[in-house]
């Protein structure tokens, strides 16, 4: 029997972000409709002759979207909330306007919520359900697509998000509602949808479930089988699953009509004799063996040995990538600056298809000598003997329990830093970024070149800082920053300015719509070469008698949004960084920098999926905060931001943070957090973000006065702050002026309310 190839997804954004550029065209109505769907369609059509190309036996179909997946399974499924129809037919203004709030040529609304996709930086646009919803197949994308690839004379598979996972991923808009109850709404036209393909001579449907890696409650497995039942029909379906084992709720698996089963072998633990053992010899196993998150080259002996020796059980094997490729970059054959050690360790989307072609051609043929040849460089030592750095993992090894806990308690450290700051009331702040224009990106991009000295670069960034500076006395904000413009990316700088990285300059992955990072590769053990941030703060303060705010990226969030190498533990890399975070802080203080903020918004992405794994996990990642932290005075003020709405429960674990202040995203789900304090005292202080600065709509004084009248209510006004939800660097100055001004102004009535 031979062993067939796939992919769970190719990356959407084109390999030079193309999607991006021409979505953000179309909005600012630079390019018309379509334009912008004849740049999807070439993306789509290079990213198929890519994977024809490379070897790959099915070309995936459903995996381009105009902004994200789950959202447009919710137009595919026809569950557009209320407030985006105006009695108008669903087009792609629509998608827009649900993911953004504003649509081009519609008036502004509240955007649909946004949050991380499992335990990636990827995120989704959260699928509202009520009891009125109602389904129906109307967004026929998925069709379209389908027979654009025919003409690649390959075989097609498509790929939607299965019910059970669309459903648990989205939101209902009333607590006592069960949105599983919409299952016999939901699936009828799921089933419709499967009909319509099998209609295109398609044979196999790739259906994700990506929870079945969670913890389910036995109510939900009887649903899947309930909803697997409901919709056996004519087409072959895989079902697929990643980010983890799904062993734990096989008891289902076996019972659900399906044909075809996809597990991770990267991120879950197999023992693959006793998947087989439990798994029907009718049904396809495919094996996810190319890892889809990171960008190391397979070691595809090793995976060559282990399928060809599980091929004497089974007969219907697959091999795939372990999830999509949508988290990692596009084609390493791009970049042309990487030291070529390193290059000829990696594997990016392209190579990644290639490395499936390798590993199913040697297992089909019986061969690996060119597997052999391709994973030499792993192999080889010349690299591996360089990346241990042995002054760190000295110092690291003589940390004690001291090194991660303050000095004081938090009511005496909050006493001490009243009588330092002297700040009114209600303080009001902002989290880091100031807008990035257009005129400072280049700026930036000059200097990156070399087409712009050094000095000149500075005096222009040091000139910005002043304008920030200027700009936000004159909004009488209370606690200044120097507003980030040297600043590409919250990680990339701080990798760069580290020791132990390797940047590429095409690498880019999507994060949220039209946004793409560029995570750096963490390649050797991660020291602190000289100050990082120091000059620009120093220079912010001298300019000002207000507090300005040091602003650094945490350890965590350093980690996760970088490529980690895989020799060492996750656990040991944040230490290293939290170590050289230390020495930064350090050196703030010496120069008098007294409020600190140290960003963690990956903290919460990086939490395992299974609830047994999460404490360990809760454990290292706080405790390397709390290293990078926790060595300075009473006085200094620590403060902490962090984006995702859902915290309630990591909870303990940002208490265990004990930073003196923690600023966290909020506006967007309308306040929604308030609600966890009607039950919890947090202890130190929070400012719970009172702008969605993920929408371009500017809230009003009136609007700002009732969520700070709200929020007051549940957090004592003494320990309350005021603040956008996250950085502004993605806002235009315009909006960030007024919607700060309002913030600012709202604050001030609200205080002369308060009774002192
Ligand atoms: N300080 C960063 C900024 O303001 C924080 C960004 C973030 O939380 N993602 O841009
Ligand atoms: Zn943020």
């Amino acid at each position: 029997m031979k062993i067939v190839n796939h992919i769970l997804g190719f990356p959407r954004i084109g390999f030079k972000r193309e999607l991006k550029f021409a979505q953000e065209d179309y909005w600012k109505k630079k390019i018309s409709k379509s334009e912008l769907k004849k740049i999807g369609f070439n993306i789509r059509k290079k990213n198929w002759m890519i994977q024809k190309k490379m070897g790959l036996q099915f070309l995936s179909v459903g995996d381009f979207s105009w902004y994200d997946h789950v959202l447009t399974t919710s137009m595919m499924l026809g569950n557009i909330p209320e407030r985006f129809l105006n009695n108008k037919k669903i087009d792609l203004d629509t998608l827009f306007h649900i993911a953004r709030g504003v649509s081009v040529d519609r008036k502004p609304t509240f955007p649909s919520e946004m949050t991380k996709w499992f335990n990636t930086n990827y995120h989704y646009i959260v699928p509202e359900f009520s009891e009125n919803s109602s389904f129906h197949f109307i967004w026929k994308q998925i069709l379209d697509e389908i027979d654009e690839a025919k003409i690649y004379n390959r075989d097609i598979k498509p790929i939607i998000l299965g019910p059970m996972s669309y459903l648990f991923l989205g939101k209902s808009n009333n607590e006592k509602f069960d949105r599983f109850d919409l299952l016999p709404k939901i699936l009828p036209i799921y089933k419709k949808i499967l009909q319509s393909i099998s209609k295109k001579k398609i044979s196999w449907i790739q259906i994700d479930e990506p929870i079945l890696a969670l913890d389910l409650s036995d109510q939900l497995k009887k649903k899947f089988l309930y909803s697997y039942q409901f919709l056996k029909s004519n087409l072959k379906i895989l079902l697929t699953t990643y980010f983890g084992s799904i062993e734990h709720n096989f008891d289902i698996i076996d019972s659900i009509p399906i044909d075809g089963l996809h597990i991770d072998l990267i991120y879950g633990n197999y023992n693959l004799e006793k998947i087989h053992q439990k798994l029907s010899s009718k049904i396809v196993l495919s094996l996810g063996v190319i890892n889809g998150r990171n960008i190391w080259k397979s070691d595809l002996v090793k995976y060559f040995n282990l399928i060809n020796n599980f091929k004497k059980y089974r007969k219907k094997i697959w091999i795939g990538t372990s999830c999509s490729l949508l988290h990692v970059p596009l084609d390493l054959d791009q970049e042309e600056n990487l030291n070529p050690i390193v290059k000829n360790y990696l594997s990016f989307a392209v190579q990644k298809c290639y490395e499936l072609f390798l590993l199913s051609d040697s297992l089909n043929t019986n061969d690996k000598s060119l597997l052999e040849s391709w994973i030499l460089p792993l192999r080889s030592r010349i690299y591996f003997n360089k990346i241990k750095n042995k002054d760190i993992r000295n110092k690291l090894s003589n940390i004690s329990n001291k090194d991660y806990q303050r000095k004081s308690h938090y009511d005496i450290r909050y006493e001490k830093q009243q009588k330092k700051f002297h700040l009114p009331i209600l303080p009001t702040t902002t989290i880091g970024s100031f807008p990035q224009t257009e005129e400072l990106r280049l700026l930036r991009a000059k200097f990156k070149k070399k087409i712009l000295h050094k000095k000149l670069y500075e005096e222009k960034i040091f000139k910005i800082i002043k304008e920030n500076i200027k700009i936000q006395e004159s909004l009488d904000l209370d606690v200044l920053v120097h507003g980030e413009p040297e600043r590409n990316d919250m990680v990339e700088y701080f990798a760069e300015n580290l020791d132990g990285f390797v940047f590429t300059d095409y690498g880019w992955v999507q994060s949220y719509g039209s946004r793409c990072v560029k995570p750096p590769i963490i390649s050797h053990d991660i020291s602190y070469i000289k100050s990082i941030t120091v000059s620009w703060i120093k220079y912010a303060q001298s300019l000002t008698k207000k507090p300005v705010k040091g602003m650094l990226t945490g350890p965590v969030t350093i980690l996760l949004w970088s490529f980690p190498r895989e020799d060492i533990s996750r656990k040991l890399i944040a230490k290293q960084i939290a170590l050289a975070l230390r020495e930064e802080i350090f050196e703030l203080e010496k120069n008098d920098i007294n409020i600190i903020q140290v960003d963690e918004p990956a903290l919460r992405e990086g939490l395992p999926l299974r609830n047994f794994e999460k404490e360990k996990y809760l454990n290292w990642a706080v405790n390397a905060f709390k290293l990078s932290v926790s060595s300075v005075k009473d006085t200094t003020q620590i403060h902490t931001h962090m984006c995702y709405c859902e915290f309630n429960d990591i909870m303990d674990a940002i208490v265990n943070l004990d930073a003196d202040v923690i600023t966290i995203e909020n506006a967007r789900s309308k306040m929604e957090i308030l609600r966890f304090f009607k039950n919890f005292q947090y202890p130190n202080s929070i400012g719970p973000g009172f702008y969605d600065i993920h929408s371009p709509n500017i809230p009003t004084q009136e609007n700002f006065i009732q969520l700070i009248k709200k929020s007051i209510k549940l957090i004592s006004s003494k320990r309350l702050w005021i603040n956008p939800d996250c950085g502004l660097k993605t806002r235009s100055w315009k909006e960030v002026k007024e919607s700060l001004k309002n913030l600012v102004n709202a604050t001030k009535k609200v205080r002369l309310l308060q009774k002192y």
